[in-house]
């Protein structure tokens, strides 16, 4: 039986500040994207818009509160990230924070 470290992402939100090149999009439903404010996604429609490489969907301070204000909408990409998992301790190791066992 395996753990559910999802709870930890609300005091975490490393990944979604590591790389402004991660939240891309892929097979999305092209509906779905639609819904998510235009402001959001970059330029050229490729994916999520970060300033640096924080993306623009995460509220909130990392690795105190954070959260992702298009939850329902985010890419395939921040769906497949599991807390525990080598992105998520590659991205909590990046901002200070211990790697989850
Ligand atoms: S880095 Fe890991 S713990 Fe932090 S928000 Fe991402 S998946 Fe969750
Ligand atoms: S869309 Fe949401 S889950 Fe994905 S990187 Fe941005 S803030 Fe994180």
């Amino acid at each position: 039986m395996s753990l559910d470290l999802s709870h930890l992402c609300q005091t975490c939100g490393a990944c979604c500040a590591t790389d402004a090149a991660w939240p891309r999009f892929s097979l999305e439903d092209e509906a779905d994207l639609a819904l998510i404010p235009p402001d959001l996604v970059k330029p050229d429609g490729s994916g999520m818009a970060c300033e640096g490489d924080r993306c623009k969907a995460l509220a909130g301070e990392i690795g105190r509160a954070t959260t992702c204000t298009i939850y329902g909408l985010r890419p395939d990409v921040c769906r497949l990230c599991q807390p525990g998992d080598d992105a998520c301790a590659i991205a909590r190791t990046r901002h200070g924070l211990t790697p989850l066992a």
